[in-house]
């Protein structure tokens, strides 16, 4: 047996001197190098007794040498667990006391903080770069490049440990194995068309599903390129543009894009495939960027549990609002929330997957692993959705975000979607608050443009002739901006506690 994931790697590699990674200053590391390099890295991560099984913590900035790590830590059999940049010591004690790491590699300039938590859970800490002698990059240095023997894995043993963006509560970890990443990505190189000839815009986060997996691995087992651009940036990412073929990214870039004023035809001429994913991309995004570039966005969705459920077609109409169809091999089901039995098309409900792409459970959450896969193997992904008439299948929001008012469900995307519309609104987020009399108040919280003249009556007023009674806002209140987690996903839940008292 070999290693499941890297084995694919090495079978996609156009050959050695073929581009794998550009970066923003004009570097360029040849598949050939990528190969050497992570042989050296993951011979420095041997020398220091990483063992198979062994979990490898990272909290680094964005760079090369952090996607070698992970390369490094496949190939010695190692299991690596990216923690986001944005945590701070507080938070780092947390996810560092709940992986239980044998390694935990950090920046130089993070060392001194971060090695009295590492120590204080038993973890070894090492430095990815150059700051002198204990650091990782140091010791890969002296080691050869020539091919390490890559520790053999299964396509069920773990590659990664990958924790959820926290947006609805505490993050989790996700176990993937081998071949939940390596199924996933084998089908996204497909369904989306990726040859050695594309070169991949790469400006999200290498912390994340979307950045580390999604992008990269369907770039490594396609044996495509990337251009990496440390963070997303529109004006470093339209001049980018002439030299990629593609770009993966969150909705804020697409909205940062339509309103950078560069974004044209003829900047994205040479781009053939625009994708989003992570988060909704609203429908007036999605238009705009349209009417700028004649590109038409084609949406994903997924989850750091499921890797990619769902894609718009690539040759096919691709719907804004909509997130398409299962992907090959994705088995997916609409059911009721409460009954568990599949829904008829139009309606809400739970959406449940099943696949190989569907992960192996919570690390050190056997009760909650349990509670959220059925008895026949589907896991409930939180999220609700429906199927239009032409099967695509729409996200309606999360399941935790239902608000139930006086009896009604309300799922607040569509009452969002009505306030969104309205001239001067930016965006808008819909909560559930305590209320005396309808058990939850629909509370609505907008932004709006600098000198907006919008107040709440004018909102209520405009929505009384197109929403239900029951759906309409009690209250509206207006915000600066609305609470976002790394991933630019709006996090309810600090809304939620912020405004509990409202109604009492
Ligand atoms: P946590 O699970 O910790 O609360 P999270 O669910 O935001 O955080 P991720 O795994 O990063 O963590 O995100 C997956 C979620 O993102 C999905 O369950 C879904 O709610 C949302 N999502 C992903 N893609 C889309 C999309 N195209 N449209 C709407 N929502 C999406
Ligand atoms: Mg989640």
């Amino acid at each position: 047996m070999s290693n499941w994931l890297f084995e694919a790697v090495r079978t996609a590699a156009p050959g050695d001197a073929a581009p794998f990674i550009e970066t923003a200053d004009g570097r360029t590391l040849s598949y050939g190098e990528m190969f050497a390099r992570s042989s050296q890295l993951a011979r420095a991560l041997v020398s220091i007794g990483v063992k198979p099984g062994d979990r490898i913590a990272a909290q680094v900035e964005k760079s090369v040498e952090a996607l070698l790590l992970y390369l490094a830590t496949v190939r010695t059999g190692g299991v690596f667990l990216p923690l986001n940049n944005g945590y701070t010591a507080s938070e780092i004690d947390y996810f560092i006391g709940d992986a239980e790491p044998a390694l935990f590699v950090v920046d130089p300039a993070t060392r001194a903080a971060l090695t009295p938590i590492g120590n204080k859970y038993g973890a070894r800490v090492e430095t990815l770069d150059r700051d002198g002698g204990g650091s990782l990059t140091a010791l890969a240095a002296g080691e050869s490049d020539s091919a390490f023997d890559d520790v053999s894995r299964g396509p069920d043993d773990l590659a990664a440990i990958l924790y959820t963006s926290g947006t609805t509560g505490r993050s989790k970890g996700a176990m993937l194995s081998h071949d939940n990443l390596l199924s996933n990505a084998l089908t996204l190189k497909d369904y989306w068309r990726f040859t050695p000839d594309d070169r991949l815009l790469h400006a999200l986060p290498i912390f994340h599903t979307h950045g580390l997996f999604v992008a990269t691995n369907t770039v490594l087992v396609a044996g495509a390129s990337m251009i990496f651009l440390p963070r997303f940036d529109a004006d470093q990412a339209i001049s980018a543009m002439t030299r990629a073929t593609t770009m993966m990214g969150v909705p804020t870039f697409y909205v940062r894009l339509v309103q950078h004023g560069g974004l044209t035809r003829e900047a994205t001429r040479h781009m053939r495939l625009f994708i989003s994913g992570s988060a909704p991309l609203l429908a007036e995004t999605h238009r705009a960027f349209e009417a700028l570039t004649g590109h038409r966005v084609l949406e994903r969705y997924g989850m750091t549990e499921t890797n990619m459920i769902t894609s718009n077609p690539y040759d096919g109409d691709r719907v804004a609002g909509a997130v398409g169809f299962p992907l090959p091999g994705v088995s997916l089901r609409v059911v009721d929330v409460e009954t568990g039995a599949p829904v008829p098309d139009g309606d809400v409900g739970m959406i449940e997957v099943k696949g190989p792409n569907v992960f192996k459970g919570y690390w050190r959450m056997p009760e909650k692993t349990k509670t959220e896969f059925r008895e026949d193997g589907f896991f409930v992904t939180g999220d609700l959705g429906k199927r239009d008439e032409r099967g695509y299948l729409h996200i309606v929001g999360r399941g935790k975000d239902l608000v139930i008012s006086g009896g009604y469900n309300v799922y607040p995307k569509e009452i969002e979607s009505e306030i969104d519309a309205l001239p001067g609104v930016v965006e808008t987020a819909v909560i559930g608050v305590a209320h005396p009399d309808f058990g939850e108040g629909v509370t609505a919280l907008v932004v709006l443009e600098k000198g907006a003249s919008v107040d709440e009556t004018a909102v209520l007023s405009a929505l009384s002739g197109r929403l239900a009674k029951f759906k309409q806002p009690k209250r509206v209140l207006f915000l600066d901006d609305l609470p976002r987690n790394a991933m630019g996903k709006v996090q309810k839940n600090l809304l939620r506690e912020r405004y509990a008292d409202l109604y009492t």
